[in-house]
């Protein structure tokens, strides 16, 4: 194998000499995503991709010389999928952010990776189109990301995950080819669905090239139920009785007083001193259906004990209120490094959860906030832990695990949209069982025979 700096100089033939990345303090920037507990190793460089056929180029150097390689959207991840690992090649996507074509007539985008959610929705919106997985990153993190993790978001209770609108994809597989998976036709069923599996495959398959994705009208702005209660098991009877009573809203978001008095102190919004535990609900039918849809709404949030509770049809108060849930991780991530749950239960199975979550806070001697996209039982218990207080650390991944096993308990799933990357490796071990994980080895030695992307992630 040629020493490194000659390797280095083969990529740099290849991508040209200001896309491959070497000084230090600017490699420092792309070794890891926001998840602050996963671990991270130098890499031998950072390449950009800046042209079509750069990752195919980069994949080819890859595995001439055995390189592995960790793609990487905008590092917005919760799992450490986008860490890099030690001696290996981070593949930056975030400036191949082209909008390809927008084609209103199949309802259709086609995107380069590195094109960033929000951009995306609004370049559709202005043909009144829409592109409805919306994470709660969505001003920052790349639309190949989100298919990398199969991202949700807060109107997926309704709309459906990534993977329910991307048809097509372009991949630059394990053997260094470049391959169409998918369609752009509205139906097909050719074959095996490549293009789904590679939906949510965590940069260990492959890098993603160029993505189709279906789109929808614009919804109707809708109206907004917001409720306050004394503590989040109640919040969590609401959601199930809202399930209960046959209710499909458009967004049902948890915040707990801990999150809304994180974003105060960011933002001065004044929410804390509102109440324990909001509850924000939308619902997006049209006309009378809509007035029906939020009263029924209004209903259940009162049968879960709401101390609270009010409906608009103003969306400038509406989109206060979901900003505040937005902002609620950021503003946390202030407090310090953040462990990160992404448990989902069944609905009827989410006050129980909640229940335990509290009880494992009590037993651990540890604070644990909670948001959640609770309206699909995802919910995000937050533990927060100092860099340098080690016996604070331990208890969080202590709650943190005690969390996995009562979600397991529950017949939930450790990742709900975040994906397994490193931090969820032993849930999902524990989850899969060993059957389901030598299968997915399998799929894995099929598609990346030399084992060269984003090895020691996931399985
Ligand atoms: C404030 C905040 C809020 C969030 N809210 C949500 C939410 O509501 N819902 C949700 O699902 N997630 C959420 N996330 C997590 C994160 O934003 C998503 O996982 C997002 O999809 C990651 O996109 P990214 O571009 O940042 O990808 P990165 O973090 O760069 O990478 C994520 C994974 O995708 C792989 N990857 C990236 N690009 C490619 C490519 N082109 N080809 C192959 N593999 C690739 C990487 O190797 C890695 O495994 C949130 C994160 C933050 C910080």
């Amino acid at each position: 194998m040629p020493a490194t700096r000659q390797l280095i100089d083969q990529l740099t033939d290849r991508l040209g000499r200001s896309q491959v990345l070497t000084d230090t303090d600017i490699v420092a920037s792309y070794v890891h995503d926001e998840a602050e507990w996963a671990p991270y190793s130098a890499p031998l460089a950072v390449a950009r991709a800046t042209r079509p056929g750069d990752e195919r180029e980069t994949v080819r150097w890859a595995l001439e010389h055995h390189v592995p390689l960790v793609a990487r959207g905008a590092g917005t991840g919760l799992s450490g999928g986008a860490n890099s690992i030690a001696g290996c090649v981070v593949v930056s996507l975030a400036k191949m952010d082209a909008v390809l074509e927008v084609n209103p007539l199949e309802r259709i985008a086609v995107v380069q990776p590195g094109v960033v959610n929000d951009r995306l929705r609004e370049t559709v919106a202005e043909q009144g189109l829409w592109y409805p997985p919306d994470p709660a990153s969505s001003p920052w993190s790349t639309i190949g990301g989100n298919v990398a993790t199969n991202a949700g978001g807060v109107c997926c209770v309704k709309y459906g995950v990534t993977r329910d609108y991307v048809i097509g994809l372009e991949v630059v597989t394990g053997t260094g080819e470049v391959v169409r998976l998918g369609r752009r036709t509205a139906k097909g069923v050719a074959g095996l669905d490549l293009a789904a599996l590679y939906v949510g495959s965590e940069g260990t398959l492959g890098i993603v090239t160029e993505v189709t994705v279906k789109l929808r009208p614009l919804p109707d702005p809708g109206r907004t139920v917001l409720g306050y209660f004394d503590n989040i098991v109640d919040a969590g009877v609401a959601v199930r009785d809202v399930a209960a009573r046959g209710l499909t809203p458009s967004a049902l978001e948890i915040v707990d007083r801990i999150c809304l008095e994180a974003v105060d102190e960011m933002t001065g919004m004044g929410l804390a001193s509102e109440a324990n535990v909001v509850l924000i609900g939308k619902v997006d039918e049209p006309g009378e259906a809509g007035v029906r849809a939020a009263r029924q709404m209004m209903a259940a949030f009162e049968a879960g004990a709401a101390t609270f509770v009010a409906e608009t049809a103003d969306a400038e108060e509406a989109d206060a209120m979901m900003a505040a849930r937005r902002l609620a991780y950021p503003a946390m991530e202030r407090k310090g490094p953040l462990l990160t749950e992404d448990i989902v239960v069944a609905k009827e199975h989410v006050p129980e959860m909640l229940r335990r979550i509290e009880q494992i806070s009590q037993d651990v001697g540890i604070t644990i906030a909670s948001v959640a996209h609770a309206g699909d039982g995802n919910l995000h218990p937050l533990m927060v832990a100092g860099r340098d207080n080690e016996d604070e650390r331990e208890r969080a991944q202590a709650a943190f695990d005690r969390i996995i096993h009562e979600c397991l308990d529950l017949g939930g799933t450790v990742t709900g949209e975040h994906g397994v990357g490193l931090l969820k490796m032993p849930g999902a071990a524990r989850e899969l069982g060993p059957q389901i994980m030598a299968m997915q080895r399998a799929v894995k030695a099929a598609l990346d025979p030399q084992g060269i992307f984003n090895p020691g992630k996931v399985f």
